[in-house]
């Protein structure tokens, strides 16, 4: 099962009749996603979709974005942190009784978020998590601590609203540190709503658009959650002596919970280049209608010759990501379905996916905004909404630390092994290594790492850049659907070159 006709009748149907303008309060439009959480049958989506039918799940995302010019970013980032963050790291990370909770939830219209990032913690969310989550041996029970004004969860979206969470915080057992888990807690009382004691959810504040969607700080103050609220997939709090078990094999709890961000950057990177293509496609027919004075044989603003050029340019450029887009999304598809990790090519291509698709969509969004005069400042004109691609910027990863991430990699293993991935990524790495040589030289030694690292940032983005064109490049992304297997499409890498996103 795929994405049938019937299906994409139904969920257009309800992307164009059932998604409320984004002038909106955020209580109508949360009242729109339980209705569509609750009827998968009349709408066609279901919290499985992500494991099941990923392509479904990810065309949904899609066909979502093309309202996005006109609906700005409420109700997309809505239905993903649903469908994607908080549903799909259950499916990832929890066990029967999880699912079973989610159906009932679902048949109910229950909504979920996804708390994980923290206030100080920043775009580097999961990488500094500071909420505890600590186990009493005597109720079994998890109690939640915002531990410092740093550690409150922030940004999180429909946190107003939400009847469940998928709380991410350090699970501590008996006075050990065990690191970030995933918790799903029920927040809100069912029937009243009410919020659950111990825990405080605040508005975030009016944002430049997308006011129809919620984003809330929560603070949790002795929140009490019992056992069975640990994902536990590959780790538990045993029934019979309560003591820390791993399962599954060793498998770090975080990049576990990362899983969902490599479906959500697929889903941000399809929908960033929807958007710009959207706007272009409207812009365009604006421009093809306007004339303009002191022209040639062609008087209409499409054949100004800026123009002309941008929309020639911009088809190539839209037309490249989004075929590299496609090439991963089929290759995660299949990983999805088995349930398993992607591979390490597979993750570098998923990031370098990310940061094409955004950075690209907001360069040619912008210069187009800069190349039709007042048409750009109408309320008709899809540009009011262009903060949607600020969204998509550092959501599920944030461009600057994914391209942060691609050069310390390929940094590191040009340290191990004299050697690059192509001869511009070489001859960066040995510029930054020089820089960083004489930066020691100069403090005697004493220095910090990420300071010095710090004094090269232009070479250490260029190293990423380098990285992105050459991923692009060596991977056959044209002929991918020829039933190999998920790896097979990526150029065989040294696989100390490169590590996890
Ligand atoms: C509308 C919206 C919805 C959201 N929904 C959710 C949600 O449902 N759940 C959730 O958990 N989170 C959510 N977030 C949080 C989001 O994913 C980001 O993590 C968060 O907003 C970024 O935090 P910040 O603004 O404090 O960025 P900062 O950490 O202040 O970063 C600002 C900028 O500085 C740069 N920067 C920062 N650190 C570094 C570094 N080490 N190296 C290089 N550059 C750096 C980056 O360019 C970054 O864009 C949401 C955010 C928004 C705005």
């Amino acid at each position: 099962m795929t994405t049938d006709s019937n299906w994409r009748a139904k969920f257009s149907n309800f992307v164009r009749n059932d998604v409320p303008e984004s002038s909106s309060s955020y209580e109508r439009s949360a009242n729109a996603l339980s209705r569509l959480i609750s009827n998968p049958h009349t709408f066609g989506v279901h919290w499985n979709d992500i494991q099941n039918n990923p392509e479904k799940f990810f065309l949904a995302h899609e066909l979502l974005a093309k309202r996005s010019p006109e609906l700005g970013p409420g109700f997309w980032i809505r239905f993903t942190v649903h469908f994607n963050l908080f549903a799909g790291t259950v499916v990832a990370l929890g066990s029967k009784e999880h699912f079973e909770t989610l159906e009932e939830a679902s048949k109910r219209g229950e909504i979920g978020c996804f708390a994980l990032t923290e206030k100080y913690a920043g775009v580097n969310s999961g990488l500094v998590v500071e909420t505890t989550a600590e186990y009493d041996e005597k109720t079994r029970e998890f109690v939640f601590q915002t531990s410092s004004d740093g550690a409150k969860k922030n940004w999180i979206s429909q946190g107003l609203v939400a009847d469940w969470a998928v709380i991410v915080a350090r699970l501590n057992m008996y006075g050990k540190d065990m690191g970030p888990h995933a918790f799903l807690c029920r927040v809100r009382e069912e029937g009243t709503k009410e919020v659950k004691r111990g825990i405080v959810f605040g508005d975030m504040g009016r944002k430049t658009i997308g006011n129809d969607l919620d984003n809330a700080w929560i603070q949790f103050d002795g929140f009490r959650c019992g056992r069975g609220c640990l994902l536990n997939r590959y780790a538990d709090v045993r029934e019979s002596d309560g003591a820390y078990a791993r399962k599954g094999g060793d498998v770090n709890q975080m990049s576990a919970i990362g899983q969902r961000l490599f479906t959500g950057r697929i889903a941000v990177a399809k929908a960033a280049l929807t958007f710009c293509e959207e706007v272009f496609k409207h812009t365009k027919k604006y421009s093809d209608a306007k004339l303009c004075a002191m022209r040639g044989s062609n008087k209409t603003l499409s054949h100004v010759p800026q123009l002309k050029a941008l929309y020639e340019e911009s088809e190539k450029r839209l037309k490249d990501v989004d075929r590299f887009v496609t090439f991963c999304k089929k290759r995660l598809s299949r990983v999805l379905k088995v349930r398993e990790t992607p591979s390490v090519e597979l993750q570098t291509a998923i990031a370098v996916c990310k940061i094409r698709a955004v950075e690209t969509a907001i360069e040619l969004t912008f210069r187009l905004k800069q190349e039709v005069g007042s048409y750009a400042l109408m309320d008709e004109a899809s540009f009011k909404n262009s903060d949607f691609l600020q969204c998509c910027k550092f959501a599920e990863g944030d461009s600057r630390i994914l391209s942060q991430k691609l050069a310390r990699d390929a940094f590191s293993g040009f340290l191990k092994q004299n050697s690059a991935r192509s001869i511009r990524e070489a001859s960066i790495c040995e510029s930054i290594r020089r820089q960083i040589q004489k930066y020691k030289e100069d403090r005697d030694g004493k220095y910090n790492k990420i300071d010095a690292w710090d004094s090269c940032w232009e070479d250490v983005y260029a190293l990423a850049d380098a990285i992105c064109d050459r991923v692009m490049r060596e991977n056959d992304f044209e002929g991918d659907d020829n039933g190999k297997d998920e790896s097979s499409n990526f150029t065989k890498s040294t696989p100390s070159l490169v590590s996890r996103l």
